[in-house]
């Protein structure tokens, strides 16, 4: 086949960790990999509302490399927009995309009500970027396979998955065609998780697209174990209630894993409660079990995780844990206390020195999380002002994504030297750094792409 012509253009994720989009298109072909949406700051989540460069119904496939919003949450909109493609996932990343992305749409529609309700919005009314039933439609249009199997999204187009290690189902992805072997790292997880498998080794690419999150730091030596275990002790042992904000997918299966192991080690006594008031991450949590060789869990670890905790499934069971008096643990999403059951909680223990909130992630600014990690002394929860004199622990250890350090040694393995590496899904300081890194170290040209840029391959 003849080399000439393969064009990457960078729609999201270039410069910024969100909105992971990457058009490759070769011969009047064009596929997508990932479809993500942008989150945070407002001037990055207007991006989704902007149309595409190019018309959905030109792009001929989708593949998503993992189930995270931030990867797959546009998909929904792509195909109202007039997408007829297959997109291509492993089976693990459609189990949690059919949990994921109808969830997005709820919430959409939630906040496109709140805002008409209040009145705030600058576009009357308030519309959300795609409803529930959206995200049903676009589930139609996914097509499974597994890692390691070589597939054709496109006629002439070869691609194959391999593990990235970083939430369940999350893959690297090879992708050849016009003669060029493309390498798309995915996010990629961390050798030493206490959940996950190590990446898988990178096959030979011509060019390399590689994330960047933590291209500038590198994880403390310590672990979730010895963070965890010390503080959940010292709530226990005054009889407080450990309030845990956690993210549904994989930080919540890593933080139950861990209470299973502290529990077993006599840390922690075997009598303490412990909640997990999450449908969200109940779901998550049964997918364990299905995906058992993803992971680093025997299907009795896996049930020994279900059944360390209470999950409580309904709204009158989450109301019902305020009830239950002496030392406890809840775990409730969202992980940065952006919204979710964990409020309530929030509302009803912060007001007291006996108990804890424990922050297991990264905090992103603005939010009720980065206030409590910043010390804040009150917090604005529904409208009314808490006080927040519980113990408020951040953790550094918990982190699905590979270090700068990681991310060099997986471009190490690599079983050749790649004609050219795009750095991306990184703030401009973590990106640029890696790539400094891979000039410096390996002597391989690397370049941080702008958004909306486009290169040959
Ligand atoms: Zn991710």
């Amino acid at each position: 086949m003849a080399r000439m012509n393969v064009h990457i253009r960078f729609l999201g994720g270039a410069g910024t960790v969100t909105g992971s989009k990457y058009l490759v298109e070769h011969d009047g072909q064009s596929l997508l990999v990932d479809c993500g949406l942008f989150q945070g700051y407002k001037q990055l989540r207007l991006r989704n509302r902007n149309p595409l460069p190019v018309m959905p119904n030109h792009i001929g496939a989708v593949i998503l490399t993992h189930a995270h919003l931030d990867h797959s949450g546009y998909l929904p909109l792509l195909a109202k927009e007039g997408f007829r493609g297959k997109a291509w996932t492993t089976p693990a990343t459609r189990d949690l995309v059919q949990i994921l992305l109808p969830d997005s749409g709820h919430i959409q529609e939630e906040d496109a009500n709140f805002a008409n309700r209040k009145g705030f919005s600058k576009h009357a009314p308030a519309l959300p970027l795609y409803t529930e039933s959206d995200a049903l439609d676009c589930l139609k249009l996914i097509r499974t396979v597994p890692t390691h199997q070589v597939f054709q999204p496109l006629h002439g187009w070869k691609a194959s998955f391999t593990s990235a290690g970083h939430i369940l189902g999350a893959a690297s992805l090879l992708l050849e065609v016009g003669g060029r072997r493309i390498l798309f790292s995915g996010d990629l997880g961390r050798p030493d998780d206490s959940l996950m498998n190590p990446p898988d080794r990178p096959p030979a690419a011509d060019v390399v697209v590689i994330e960047s999150t933590y291209g500038d730091r590198e994880h403390p030596e310590e672990d979730v174990l010895a963070e965890l275990g010390p503080a959940l002790a010292r709530v226990a042992a005054r009889g407080g209630t450990a309030v845990v904000p956690v993210f549904a997918v994989g930080r919540a299966q890593e933080i139950l894993h861990a209470i299973v192991l502290l529990k077993a080690n006599g840390v922690l006594p075997h009598s303490l409660p412990v909640y997990l008031d999450s449908p969200m991450a109940i779901h998550t949590t049964d997918l364990y079990e299905r995906h058992i060789g993803e992971h680093r869990l025997s299907a009795a670890q896996c049930r020994d995780m279900e059944h360390v905790a209470k999950m409580t499934r309904s709204a009158d069971e989450s109301k019902a844990i305020a009830q239950q008096h002496g030392p406890k643990i809840v775990l409730a999403a969202a992980g940065m206390a952006t919204g979710g059951r964990v409020l309530h909680h929030l509302v009803q223990y912060l007001g007291h020195h006996r108990n804890m909130v424990v922050l297991t992630g990264y905090q992103a600014p603005g939010t009720r999380g980065a206030s409590l990690s910043d010390g804040a002394t009150k917090l604005r929860i529904h409208g009314q002002d808490v006080p927040v004199r519980a113990e408020v622990v951040q953790m550094q250890s918990a982190s699905a994504h590979a270090d700068a350090s990681q991310l060099m040694d997986w471009l190490r393995a690599l079983p050749t030297a790649p004609r050219r590496v795009f750095v991306t899904h990184g703030d401009m300081g973590a990106s640029d750094a890696l790539r400094h890194r891979i000039e410096t170290e390996l002597r391989w040209q690397a370049l941080v792409p702008e958004h909306e840029s486009t290169w040959s391959a």
